[in-house]
């Protein structure tokens, strides 16, 4: 790491939900990373994502000037060029076709500056909320759940709570690996208090279970019934608070009615699939315990129940009076960065700036006068799923894709692609100019990224927290605020010329006041105690909770009142009638896919995967399945299957967690057409939606696994990119220094054609050795004694680890030992294969930590911390070592 170049900067964490404060360190060469001791949401944690963002930095794949794609050819462009393009696109398809005809598919991942302009100039200005965004597709249902329950989208609680709790409910959320941090301040509270509870709900056995005192293994799509159980339960034992509900609440009968045909434990203990005695132990325990924090996440919002499934959740909350106090109420985890930010600018395509409602006339007109906007989009647009049928039907003719990769990332994403292949204008704002949507792309604009923007972000706790540019714009990228203000200045608008972010924030906190108060449109999001704040005055913004007071202070807990934001103040009871999910398993499609992320990768990996040590823990996609499933599908561990829908397939190496119930399968969702063959999952995942919030069933999509045949299996490490076109199946990570493609192939790989693979000319420096019976080959291409690629393949997957290979990369010139047994796979002298990667932080694998275990009889974490470094920093593998201590 070189020294530093400027100042520290203190910014935001741009991956999940947490939040997690950074202090960057700009160097000659990249980055220093280190946790921000003075942020309030993670006090100094990162979790290994958060770490590893400095080897995220490098230009590499990186869009640096603008774009055009004409007959299939892409050419760089001016600026200028490209904005005259998406302007007049906009216009003419506006004038021929209406507003409607237009849409913009933007991100959580844009700073709420960035969502507030994008929202006004499609809602206010091109007059139609055919504006949605990826954060539809992870937490639109808690955003409607919320709204029904409370009268608006409010997360009650804060992080604290988790910490006060004497029971955490966790319900569809791996928070080992999806919120890390937040979970170890869940893990070290239970260290301090070990009669703090943890339950865990969730169909798979997970990295959070390791921390739960109970798992409850519910069938896929089943939480309904389980929770409107307890509800029942609830009421039956005499543990409603009979004075709250009668003071801030309104229709108790009518859930209650629903929630009593779910009156008896053996029935939703044989709908859910779990175990009777489990279920009245976890219902005892609600019933018992005042102080319950119940969080949720994608296994709870991303299903077409997701909705009831949330509100099932509140109403036992509701029922018991536990909300608005420390140490209780239910919690809507956010999966990304931002997803809370783009709901208080109205980023989904049902909803208006500032908490306002777009069906409501008089909360139109607001915003429309506060803007001065010459229209104002007069009925809800199309959500993601609807937008890109519509863009396929030819009814949406342009859209305007920021910050998100929807041919990877939608259900059914082989339809979004066909979509963008038929659309007349498909404008990409993004980093990578390369992903599978910017491919699509006719016009492609230059976006800064993290680590160069500049602008707010709110976390799940509604803690608005600044992310600051500490490095300087690459290329010609801009910011896509200042993409947006000056598409629509071309196009005629007024209200865009915003002289920096600041004054879109401060904007954004008046609008927040606007109108705000009793018997006008009173609503509990404002932040207009931030208004009128200048430059330096913005630049120093330290995290704080909305709602902010006029007096300029947070506010960590809502509803301690008791007052809800609904008209009469109180909280309503939704009666959640329990549905099945609509596709279910049959004779053709036997097993229910359920997909997620993974612990070191984020999204469609474009910036993970530009780090090595983030590659090591899951090095290739992968589908986990009981051994029984794969028996009855005719795959075998390690080996490569196909798992197939009615909707797509992808090509997957068969693993068996343990974590896996008969009946199911898991696919993570990262991978991409750069990094894999064949392994987007989205392509597979049904298409089907919450009624209520649009969001996607990405838990619940019945699959097919079967044999996907190879003649040999094999792997390459190399320096260079590679054509792997002809080979059957490859998926590619990124090493230290190299790059990391496994294959299967069918068509016999000879000697001749591997040279050719690796780029070897005729008198280089190459190395080899074959064994046709065995089906064997080995190959090494050497440039100037330095090792530039080497192949290893055989007809079976048993190949040698990649550690030790991996590592010569990082010599100048490889010695006359490292040479001499190169081909064997490892050092005649080398210790045990440390095996696949436990810990990123330390690099240490599952080998090395269970012979410490082994050989010194450690009997917990600590111990093994204190042996071999492994969960020395972050924390986000304890869970993995303790399952590996528990099997010992
Ligand atoms: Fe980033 Fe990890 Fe913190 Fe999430 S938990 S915000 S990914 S450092």
């Amino acid at each position: 790491m070189g020294a530093p170049i400027v100042a520290t900067v203190r910014t935001t964490c741009p991956y999940c939900g947490v939040g997690c404060g950074i202090r960057a360190t700009p160097t000659a060469d990249g980055a220093l990373i280190e946790g921000d001791p003075e942020h309030v949401a993670s006090r100094g944690r990162l979790c290994v994502k958060g770490s590893a963002l400095g080897e995220t930095l490098g230009l590499e794949g990186r869009l640096l000037s603008a774009g055009i794609r004409e007959n299939g050819q892409l050419r760089s462009t001016t600026w200028e060029e490209a904005l005259d393009k998406v302007a007049s696109g906009f216009a003419s398809i506006i004038a021929e076709h209406g507003p409607d005809a237009v849409a913009m598919y933007v991100s959580g991942q844009l700073l709420t500056e960035d969502y507030y302009v994008a929202n006004k100039f499609m809602k206010g200005y091109v007059g139609s909320a055919n504006i949605d965004t990826n954060s539809r597709l992870c937490m639109s249902s808690a955003v409607a759940g919320h709204k029904r329950a409370f009268g608006e989208d409010l997360v009650p609680g804060c992080y604290e709570d988790f910490e006060e709790a004497d029971l955490v409910v966790l319900v569809g959320a791996n928070m080992a690996w999806c919120h890390p941090t937040l979970f170890q301040r869940i893990a070290k509270a239970k260290e301090a208090r070990p009669a703090m509870r943890i339950v865990a709900i969730d169909p798979r056995r997970t990295a959070t279970c390791e921390l739960a005192d109970l798992h409850l293994p519910l069938k896929a799509g089943t939480d309904v019934w389980l929770f409107n159980g307890l509800l029942s339960y609830l009421a039956r034992t005499g543990a409603a608070d009979d004075e709250f509900v009668a003071a801030h609440t309104n229709s108790l009968e009518a859930a209650l009615l629903e929630a009593d045909r779910c009156d008896s434990i053996e029935f939703v203990a044989r709908t859910c699939g779990v175990d009777p005695l489990q279920l009245v132990e976890f219902y005892e325990m609600f019933a018992a315990t005042t102080k319950v924090v119940t969080a949720f996440s994608q296994g709870v919002n991303q299903s077409s129940s997701g909705t009831d499934k949330v509100n099932s959740i509140i109403n036992c909350h509701l029922l018991t009076g536990r909300i608005g106090k420390p140490g209780m109420g239910p919690f809507s985890l956010t999966g990304q960065p931002n997803a809370m930010g783009g709901r208080e600018v109205g980023g989904l395509a049902n909803m208006l700036a500032s908490h306002l409602e777009l069906e409501q006339p008089l909360h139109r007109e607001a915003v429309r006068g506060f803007w001065d906007a010459p229209r104002i989009a007069d009925k809800p647009g199309l959500k993601a799923v609807d937008l890109f049928r519509a863009i396929e039907e030819g009814k949406v003719k342009a859209v305007w894709i920021m910050a998100t990769n929807p041919v990877v990332s939608l259900p059914d994403a082989d339809q979004v692609k066909r979509a963008l292949q038929r659309c007349e204008l498909v404008v990409v704002s993004d980093m990578s100019g390369d992903t599978d949507t910017a491919t699509l792309g006719h016009v492609l604009l230059p976006a800064l990224g993290w680590g160069e923007k500049d602008g707010t972000v709110t976390n799940s706790e509604r803690c608005i927290s600044r992310q600051r540019g500490f490095l300087p714009a690459p290329g010609e990228a801009r910011s896509d605020w200042q993409a947006i203000c000056q598409v629509a200045q071309r196009m005629g608008f007024q209200g865009f010329d915003y002289a920096g972010v600041h004054q879109i924030f401060d904007e954004h906190a008046r609008l927040s006041g606007w109108r705000n108060e009793a018997g006008a449109l009173p609503r509990a999001f404002r932040i207009d105690g931030l208004a009128g704040m200048d430059r330096p005055a913005y630049d120093a913004l330290a995290p704080l909770q909305w709602p902010v007071a006029p007096a300029g202070a947070g506010t960590p807990r809502l509803f301690a009142d008791g007052r809800f934001a609904h008209a009469d103040g109180k909280a309503r009871f939704i009666p959640t009638a329990p549905r099945a999910p609509i596709h279910a398993p049959s004779s053709e499609f036997p097993l229910a896919l359920n997909t997620g992320r993974l612990r070191d990768q984020w999204h469609t990996m474009t910036r993970t995967g530009k780090s090595p040590r983030l590659a090591g823990h899951a090095p290739e996609p992968f589908v986990d399945l009981h051994p029984h499933d794969a028996l009855l599908s005719g795959v075998r561990e390690g080996e490569l299957a196909r798992v197939s829908s009615r909707w797509g397939a992808i090509v997957a190496r068969v693993a068996h967690s343990g974590g896996i119930a008969r009946g199911a399968a898991f696919v993570p969702i990262h991978w991409n057409g750069q990094t894999a063959s064949d392994a987007r999952v989205g392509a597979v995942v049904n298409p089907v939606v919450d009624p209520v919030s649009g969001e996607p069933e990405f838990k619940h999509t019945p699959v097919r696994v079967e044999p996907f045949g190879v003649a040999w299996h094999g792997f390459i490490l190399s320096r260079e990119e590679l054509d792997l076109e002809r080979i059957a199946n490859w998926t590619r990570v990124r090493g230290a220094g190299f790059l990391r493609y496994e294959l299967g192939g069918r068509d016999a790989l000879s000697p001749e054609r591997a040279r050719e693979l690796l780029g070897a000319a005729e008198d280089a420096d190459w190395i080899e050795v074959e064994d046709r019976a065995e089906g064997m080959l080995r190959c090494a291409l050497l440039v100037d004694g330095r090792l530039q690629a080497c192949l290893f393949l055989s007809r079976r997957p048993d190949l040698p680890a990649r550690t030790w290979l991996g590592g010569l990369f990082a010599q100048d010139e490889l010695s006359s030992r490292d040479r001499a047994t190169l081909l064997a796979g490892r050092a005649p002298l080398l210790g045990a294969d440390p095996g696949p990667i436990v810990c990123s932080c330390f690099g240490v694998g599952r080998n090395t930590i269970c012979k410490a275990i082994a050989d010194h009889g450690l009997r917990d974490a600590a111990g093994v911390t204190a042996c071999v470094r492994a969960g020395g920093n972050c924390g986000s593998c304890l869970p993995e070592i303790r399952q590996m201590l528990a099997a010992r």
